[in-house]
């Protein structure tokens, strides 16, 4: 599938839930989400359908998110399928790590090949506070247990929040030198439900290049992120900028909320839904969000909010 940029959409990021464990503060507002009902979310057959019209239509990387996507019940059977659908070639999941204790083997014979996991404090006081329900000693226990299981690759997501974790930006940056994993640090979006943050908090990621001089630039990239590693790391460390670096004309994503709805762009309002819809109607579905790709996102800052009609866990980040 090409859009009308000429981009190769290669890509599905699919949400499986908008439930969560933790109440991020910028993702959630803090009574969590409404739950809403079954029946207007995407059943696992459903699900299963939807990726093979996708596979067919060239996608060959899946990512599972969430909300939590490790608080669905049926998670390990969804990935069991979606392995076993042709022309899926990687598998994905980004989850807050908190369950991987019980779940990172399950996954990884699942076919889960990746792993996501968000950490954007090692401070225990303001892990509690940024996630207002969890415990960093939770999210430590889940990475340990993703890199015993032997995944092909473990990245840690931490969010730059100016006040909050960029006194903390060399201690994240040295967990891909004291593990196998590479660590992102990621802008701050500026979401709808999300609290507001004031201006200081979106801090570009070449805050992190001056807080690193040490750096070594990598050539290429990985997706969306630049890439470079601390002397003597095993892991690199990437940054991905989408508020100061605009990456959109590499973007090869479409994406698929819980509820069913193929979005073109995660800062676009518009949607396609596939809920209830034969093999054939969800192609139509994908093809038209396919062709609706804007050719880039607006202008995002403090004062740029979002475009998007949903919060980040009804979307899926
Ligand atoms: N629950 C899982 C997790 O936390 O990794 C998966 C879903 S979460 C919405 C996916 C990613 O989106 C996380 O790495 C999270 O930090 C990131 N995220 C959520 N809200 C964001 C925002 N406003 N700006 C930047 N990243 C955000
Ligand atoms: Fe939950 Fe992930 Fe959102 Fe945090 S970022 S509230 S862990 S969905």
């Amino acid at each position: 599938m090409r859009d009308g940029f000429g981009r190769e959409i290669t890509y599905l990021r699919m949400s499986v839930t908008e439930l969560c464990n933790l109440r991020c503060r910028y993702c959630m507002p803090a009574e969590g989400v409404h739950k809403r009902r079954h029946e207007e979310m995407l059943t696992q057959e459903e699900t299963l359908l939807a990726l093979r019209v996708a596979a067919e239509l060239g996608m060959r990387k899946l990512r599972i998110t969430g909300g939590e996507p490790l608080v669905k019940r049926n998670i390990v059977a969804i990935c069991e399928g979606a392995a076993m659908i042709p022309g899926i070639e990687e598998i994905g999941l980004t989850t807050n790590g908190t369950l991987l204790p019980k779940l990172a083997k399950p996954l990884k014979e699942a076919g889960v090949s990746r792993l996501n996991i968000s950490l954007d404090t090692l401070d225990e006081k303001k892990y509690a506070w940024m996630t207002r329900l969890g415990s960093l000693d939770m999210a430590l226990k889940g990475i340990e247990a993703a890199l015993e299981a032997g995944f092909a690759r473990v990245k840690l997501n931490a969010v730059l929040i100016g006040g909050f974790n960029d006194d903390e930006i060399r201690p994240l940056a040295q967990l891909s030198a004291r593990w196998p994993v590479d660590v992102r640090f990621i802008e701050l979006m500026p979401m709808p439900d999300g609290a507001p943050f004031g201006p200081e908090a979106y801090i570009p990621c070449d805050r992190v290049v001056e807080a690193l001089p040490e750096l070594e630039p990598l050539p290429g990239g990985d997706g969306v992120a630049r890439l470079y590693r601390l002397p003597g790391g095993q892991g690199r460390v990437g940054l991905i900028s989408p508020l100061s670096d605009n990456f959109c004309g590499w973007c090869n994503r479409l994406r698929l909320t819980a509820d069913g709805r193929v979005k073109p762009c995660l800062h676009s309002p518009a949607e396609f839904s596939i809920k209830g819809l034969d093999r054939e109607g969800m192609r139509r579905q994908f093809l038209a969000a396919c062709a609706a790709k804007p050719e880039q996102h607006p202008l995002l800052s403090y004062a740029h909010r979002s475009a998007a009609n949903r919060s980040m866990n009804r979307i899926g980040g």
